[in-house]
């Protein structure tokens, strides 16, 4: 039996293996390969780096740095976890691991514009498209932005953006904008410009991101949509999680969901979606592990052989 499965191989997961490996315990993390980390194409805000770093090879040194200490990387989904007398089943394929302890590190998915996945993959790298303004509103200082989105979450994210520039615009993705009147005269006083939709034929020009309204064409130095996100917690609601109205799991100060022996760290955990966040919360689900499974058998470690 493992001590622990790490279900989600992005900053909050291999934080955690890499405290868990390094805590003498044995500990194998499966990663379906989507972190969100991993389309970063340079994160500035995050520290120790002060050249930046590219998600990817943030990821490459933590995998190394967890495999160094003994922790077990594996490229899998996991579908299902089921509670056992002594700890809890994983399904992954055919095969159902049994462990300790579970720590879901799974994160979101960002709902995308429609457009063809060669385009995204291409405006993301270059900056024309970006999904957090908290991490890289500061590479868009003056420039001209226009955000995706309409209701509380397109005004909340158009407004941040406007401690960066004075050139927001607000663009309804599917038809008329849907704000109620507190947020129409907070876009009105903070300078920000409002736009129905449908927006349409999304477009990479020369150096602009381009796009079509009923109004007009438009071209902007980045769009940033705020359409919200579909969270992967589904395996830890399918065991009984509590979860936030979006679907975010809810846990105590020590990462402990309500479900024994189940942890989790992370975007999917509600709270800031940030790499130092979920780090953070990485490190702290790690040791709690490590002290709930010592609470139950004295983790002591044997006595050298001369
Ligand atoms: C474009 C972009 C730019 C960003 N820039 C920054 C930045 O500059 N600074 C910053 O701090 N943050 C940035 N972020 C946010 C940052 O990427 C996330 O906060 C961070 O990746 C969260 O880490 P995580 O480990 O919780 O989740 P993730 O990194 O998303 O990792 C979750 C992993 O779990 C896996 N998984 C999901 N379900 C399963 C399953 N059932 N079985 C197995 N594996 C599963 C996924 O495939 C994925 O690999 C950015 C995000 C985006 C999208």
């Amino acid at each position: 039996m493992l001590d622990c499965v790490v279900v989600g191989g992005g900053p909050a997961g291999l934080t955690a293996a890499i405290y868990l490996a390094r805590f003498h315990l044995d500990v194998r993390v499966i990663d379906a390969g989507n972190s969100r980390a991993a389309t970063i194409p340079m994160t500035r805000n995050h520290a120790g780096f002060p050249d930046g770093i590219a998600g990817a090879d943030l990821l490459d040194r933590m995998r190394t740095q967890a495999r160094r200490y003994g922790a077990a990387l594996v490229q899998a989904e996991v579908a299902g976890l089921s509670e056992a007398p002594d700890g809890l089943l994983v399904s992954v394929g055919d095969e159902v691991i049994a462990t300790r302890s579970v720590l879901l590190a799974t994160g979101v998915v960002n709902r995308r514009p429609p457009m063809p996945d060669d385009l995204h993959a291409t405006a993301l790298a270059r900056g024309l498209l970006r999904y957090c303004p908290i991490c890289d509103g500061y590479e868009v200082t003056d420039r001209r932005v226009a955000v995706l989105g309409t209701g509380a979450h397109g005004t909340r994210e158009a407004v941040f953006l406007r401690g960066y520039t004075a050139d927001v615009t607000l663009i309804a993705l599917e038809g008329q904008h849907v704000l109620a009147p507190a947020e129409r005269a907070l876009l009105a006083q903070c300078g920000v410009a409002t736009v129905d939709g449908p927006a349409a034929a999304f477009a990479i020009d020369g150096d602009k991101i381009g796009l079509r309204t009923p109004e007009r064409d438009w071209r902007f130095d980045s769009l940033y949509p705020a359409l919200g996100s579909d969270i992967n917690s589904g395996v830890a609601i399918g065991l009984g999680a509590a979860r936030s109205d979006e679907g975010c799991l809810i846990v105590d100060a020590h990462q402990r969901t309500n479900i024994a022996r189940l942890y989790a760290a992370g975007d999917v955990v509600k709270g800031l979606d940030q790499i130092s966040h979920a780090m953070g919360e990485g490190g702290v689900a790690a040791t709690t592990i490590r002290n709930d499974l010592a609470s139950e058998h004295a983790l002591l470690r044997p006595a050298l052989v001369e």
